[in-house]
């Protein structure tokens, strides 16, 4: 671009006869964009919606992983950090119990500790309580050994792993040239295999090709992702779009009950909806979605005909802390049913779990996505979203950022949505 400015008679007009140097050119890029680059962009998108090009009330939803600026090499794993931590607690367990053996009486007092969580500084008191007690004792060799490697390293060692987990901040990775950046399985290598690298989960909304919305997340799943994109769609029109079509990655109760909730049409497929549509699954009497339902005594019936009785309810939590609550039906005579060989392999009676919320919103779902209008939906869509990825990882080639952090991510994404949107007008 610097060189541009001074050869090139468009960028001249367009600069005014600035001449920045690259320097100039970068820092505006990565600090003087910060926190204004979003705003930039909604306005020439509320300016394309006036022109006729697009509408910001009618939106396709679709994520993509792009690789981040970072050695693919250098990573930190959540995982390897717990097993580290493990293995000092348990060897100072060990060690403690050695000391207790050979000299029970005398370290009766203090109580054992409790290592469930370990700290840098309780490592360290414990290691030294434990020389204390042995201080003048003779000692196995390897014990001794291992008390100076613990006093040395492990305090060090804890103090890492605990700012490690705080960058991971409950992801699974991180590498750690672009410590924003989270290992995500990739379908686009050469030899078509899925690899790990450092990545970012692109959420982009489309409509008419143009990009309506984007957001730029940290995690490898779409689905817990959906209504933080919403939101920010909310932040910047001022108010959610009014449908929304997105595939199966989508389909959650969290979702489904967040697009209720804020009257957002949701063309929103969920997991097997296009298996439930096959004459194999209609025809499985032994599935218990073909169970019928009766609302009114709140029971299923099986395929034999017995009512199966509502027997209890349980909750549970999904990662981003949704509850859900599920309940239990029971058959009866399961043991004497001659559809017993099909049915299922549990030694007493039959029972199943349904989550009844998710079960109305699958049913909206289904009606909305089998309607003339979810049909429409359903063929615009994969030629929405996906055009848009298309047209910027394939032929503008854009496959890798350039800059690093996730706040520098948000602010080069804008400008390749906005390039993108750009280009499309005068295409
Ligand atoms: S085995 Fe039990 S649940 Fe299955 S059809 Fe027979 S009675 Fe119904």
């Amino acid at each position: 671009m610097e060189d541009s400015l001074k050869e090139n008679i468009y960028f001249m007009w367009l600069s005014g006869m600035n001449m920045p140097d690259h320097n100039t050119i970068n820092r505006f890029r990565g600090k003087r964009l910060e926190g204004h680059l979003k705003d930039i962009f909604s306005a020439v998108v509320l300016l394309l919606s006036e022109e006729g090009h697009l509408s910001i009330r009618e939106v396709f939803v679709d994520g993509t992983k792009i690789e981040a600026n970072a050695n693919r090499y250098t990573f930190v794993w959540g995982k390897a950090i717990a097993t580290q931590k493990q293995k000092i607690r348990g060897q100072l367990e060990s060690l403690w119990s050695y000391a207790q053996n050979i000299y029970n009486a005398e370290l009766k007092e203090p109580e054992t500790p409790d290592f469930t969580e370990i700290s840098a500084e309780k490592v360290e008191e414990t290691i030294r309580q434990i020389n204390q007690k042995l201080k003048d004792k003779e000692i196995d060799k390897e014990v001794k050994k291992k008390l100076e490697y613990g006093a040395k390293h492990w305090p060090e060692n804890i103090r890492k792993y605990q700012s490690q987990q705080e960058i991971l901040n409950g992801r699974n990775s991180f590498s750690k040239t672009d410590t924003d950046a989270t290992f995500m399985r990739t379908k686009e290598d050469h030899m078509k295999n899925g690899q790990l690298k450092p990545c970012y989960n692109w959420q982009f909304s489309t409509n008419n090709q143009f990009v309506v919305n984007y957001t730029v997340t940290q995690t490898t799943t779409d689905t817990t992702k959906l209504i933080e994109h919403l939101e920010s769609h909310k932040d910047q029109y001022g108010s959610y779009p009014e449908t929304a079509t997105a595939d199966s990655g989508y389909g959650s109760e969290e979702n489904y009950q967040f697009i209720e909730e804020n009257e957002i049409e949701g063309f929103i497929k969920f997991n097997y909806f296009h298996k439930e549509q096959t004459r194999k699954f209609k025809e499985d009497i032994f599935r218990r979605e073909n169970h019928y339902y009766n609302p009114d005594q709140d029971c299923f019936y099986c395929p034999m005909g017995q009512k199966m009785q509502k027997i209890g309810e349980g909750k549970r939590k999904t990662s981003t802390g949704f509850e859900q609550q599920v309940s239990y039906y029971q058959a009866q005579n399961c043991q004497r049913c001659p559809l017993r060989w099909g049915c299922h392999k549990a030694k007493g009676e039959r029972i199943i779990e349904v989550n009844l919320n998710l079960e109305r919103h699958k049913q909206n779902a289904r009606d909305l996505l089998l309607s003339p209008e979810g049909i429409e939906h359903r063929k615009r869509r994969p030629a929405e979203v996906e055009a848009a990825f298309g047209n910027i990882k394939q032929n503008k080639g854009f496959r890798r950022f350039l800059l690093r952090g996730r706040k520098k991510v948000e602010i080069e994404t804008g400008l390749i949505a906005l390039a993108h949107n750009l280009s499309k007008i005068r295409a």
